[in-house]
């Protein structure tokens, strides 16, 4: 019996195995973002990939223990990536003053996940949020496309430039700058359209 009970373990060192160092929460050293109802939610599949509980999804490298980085599913650009924050966030409506730091983090993290894919002409970039409700996921999360100069039509349409549905760095880098103020403020002359007719974008 207490043979079997041996093999038994043996055969499942995974369940019965501590598992992948990962830190908690609360041991890491900014103590995580707090943010906009801040924390995990099953159902959100950024939250997932962000926890590695998504097998298909593998996360590039990333200088920053409390954001991800993945290939976007559907690329619109030969380099499609996105840059997560662990912790969930609200989408980007939602960016307030004290979120500038995390967004710098995040606008550095996809200029290196570019250059460590060998792709160094940042003038020729496409970064930034869907404004909602044009995008599917409202856990905060940083397109980054490249080369710009070679978006397909679609893509073109999806990610443009300060559109009402996808703000882009001219904007957030204003935003940056500017300290005091919430996204949403420095944003409005763009983004007082509510809705629009356009459809719907879903992402990844
Ligand atoms: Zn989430
Ligand atoms: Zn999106």
């Amino acid at each position: 019996m207490a043979g079997e009970e041996a093999a038994a373990a043996a055969a499942a060192p995974e369940a019965a195995g501590p598992g992948p160092a990962q830190p908690p929460a609360e041991a890491r050293p900014d103590g995580g973002e707090a943010g906009n109802g801040g924390g995990y939610d099953g159902k959100c599949v950024f939250c997932r990939i962000a926890r590695r509980e998504e097998p298909g999804t593998a996360l590039l490298p990333c200088e920053y223990e409390d954001l991800v980085c993945f290939r976007d599913i559907r690329p619109g650009a030969p380099h499609h990536y996105l840059v997560v924050p662990v912790e969930h966030m609200g989408n980007c409506k939602t960016l307030k003053k004290e979120h500038i730091p995390v967004v710098k983090k995040m606008v550095e993290v996809g200029k290196t996940v570019l250059q460590r894919n060998n792709f160094s002409d940042l003038n020729d970039v496409r970064m930034g949020f869907h404004w909602p409700p044009f995008c599917s996921i409202s856990h905060l999360h940083l397109h980054v496309l490249a080369p710009a100069s070679q978006l397909g039509f679609l893509s073109r349409l999806i990610y443009r430039i300060n559109s009402y549905w996808f703000i882009t760095m001219p904007i957030v880098e204003e935003w940056l700058s500017e300290k005091g103020h919430d996204l949403l403020e420095v944003s409005n002359p763009v983004f007082t359209m509510e809705g629009g007719s356009h459809g719907y974008v879903s992402c990844p």
